[in-house]
């Protein structure tokens, strides 16, 4: 089926008699007949749920449809973006390992890996997501256990070249994971491009809302871990009975050790409401990006030609430096978040936000309002004045989320804002 019958249809069939909708089961655990059958299901013998920690008909069905949507073996949906991120790289990494991530990625995901992973002993090299695939080689350690990078990101709307990072990843048998929140699948399907794992922020455009905090993780089955050095995928887990995970479970390794391992350890599941409110999300997912990005594209438009802005940085522009990548990944477009900054440095940025009436000032970003942010006084406030511009982050910069409302109403609020810079 198309992508756009996979947002309304996949991951939940229902049989005679029952509900049309995916229902909330909101239910901690779950009934069986026989000892012997929760024996089976505790060592991963048999399929099933039993506490919802490792698994529960809600998510399952939505995470059914994400896999589907990326073209991925499975998927885990995790409490937060923030959750999928931590297990993507916890799941195969472990102190003393090395990780290369772009420095372009989310500010919370830099955190992450910069300050708390990097305390619990894991390094990381951050790279420019324009880095040269030489440059990007002489970078691997011998313990290089994964490359993590951002299609596009947020706020910088850097977009990265996935089939380079890829292709120099694999060469060192290490798999790319790749946060695709901002283009989500609709707009740019990272598998097909080469990359092995895919995480998601759903708390994003896959709700789309605003309404529920939420992640993903989804795994390609396309990486072959017996080939580098993985022990945590392919020698015995004491943990559940010696259980190798590359043998029992082949091409799903990655991400039943997901569930098995870290969500049993971690504890950060989404839960069953907040499930069925994203599957509403995604339900019109295809609907909306092409909506945000069409917004978006002539909200950028007309940015451009506004003699208080002084620049605006939107991969759909041909001015933009990566217009003709992004065409590449993302022909339908990108996002519907714009960067921008206005005359007048922080101050005027400051003075344009609060002058905005539609669009309102929130922490939020890729839902169906449109939204505006200032990022080096609030997301990214903790980085150093090098990280800001390491991470492409200049100090009028206005982080700006179209959303789906009438695109001249859109206009005509920042035209008015503007002129108050
Ligand atoms: C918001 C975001 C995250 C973190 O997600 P949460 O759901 O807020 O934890 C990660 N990556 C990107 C690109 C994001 O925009």
């Amino acid at each position: 089926m198309k992508l756009d019958t996979l947002c309304v249809q996949a991951g939940y069939e229902p049989k005679n008699g029952e509900a049309r909708v995916i229902p909330i089961a909101q239910s901690t655990t779950f009934v069986y007949d026989s000892a012997e059958t929760m024996g089976n299901l505790f060592d991963l013998k048999e399929e099933g749920f039993f506490y919802t920690r490792l698994g529960n008909p809600t998510l399952d069905a939505v995470e059914k449809k994400i896999a589907a949507l990326e073209g991925g073996v499975g998927a885990m949906l995790t409490s937060a973006g923030q959750a999928a991120s931590l297990i993507s790289v916890t799941n195969i990494a472990k102190a003393g390992d090395h990780i290369l991530a772009s420095a372009a990625i989310y500010g919370g995901t830099f955190n992450l890996f910069n300050k708390t992973l990097r305390d619990l002993g894991i390094d990381f090299d951050f790279v420019s997501p324009t880095i040269s695939a030489e440059d990007l080689d002489k970078l691997f350690k011998p313990n290089t256990k994964a490359v993590f990078i951002e299609t596009v990101t947020n706020p910088s709307l850097d977009v990265v070249d996935i089939e380079m990072f890829a292709s120099v990843a694999h060469a060192h048998h290490v798999p790319l994971i790749v946060d695709n929140t901002f283009a989500t699948p609709v707009n740019c399907r990272p598998f097909e491009w080469g990359a092995d794992i895919v995480v998601h922020s759903t708390s994003k455009y896959m709700d789309g809302h605003a309404v529920a905090l939420g992640g993903c993780v989804v795994d390609s089955g396309n990486f072959d871990w017996t080939k580098g050095d993985f022990p945590m995928l392919t020698t015995p887990d004491e943990t559940y009975h010696g259980v190798v995970y590359t043998e029992q479970f082949g091409k799903a390794a990655y991400i039943v050790k997901c569930r098995t391992h870290l969500m049993r350890d971690f504890g950060s599941q989404q839960s069953p409401q907040n499930a069925f409110l994203l599957n509403l999300g995604l339900e019109t997912l295809h609907l909306r990006m092409a909506r945000h990005c069409a917004n978006a594209q002539k909200v950028a438009e007309f940015l451009e030609n506004n003699s208080n802005v002084e620049w605006v940085n939107y991969p759909g522009l041909p001015s933009n430096q990566y217009y003709e990548i992004a065409k590449k990944y993302m022909p339908n477009g990108t996002c519907g978040v714009i960067s921008v900054g206005v005359k007048g440095g922080k101050e005027g940025a400051a003075r344009f936000m609060e002058a905005l009436k539609l669009a309102k000032i929130v922490i939020h970003v890729a839902d169906a309002r449109t939204c505006v942010l200032h990022p080096a006084t609030t997301t990214h406030r903790q980085l150093s004045d090098q990280q800001l511009i390491d991470a492409g982050i200049a100090p009028n910069m206005i982080r700006l989320s179209v959303g789906i409302e009438d695109p001249e109403d859109i206009i005509a609020d920042l035209e008015q804002a503007l002129e108050k810079v």
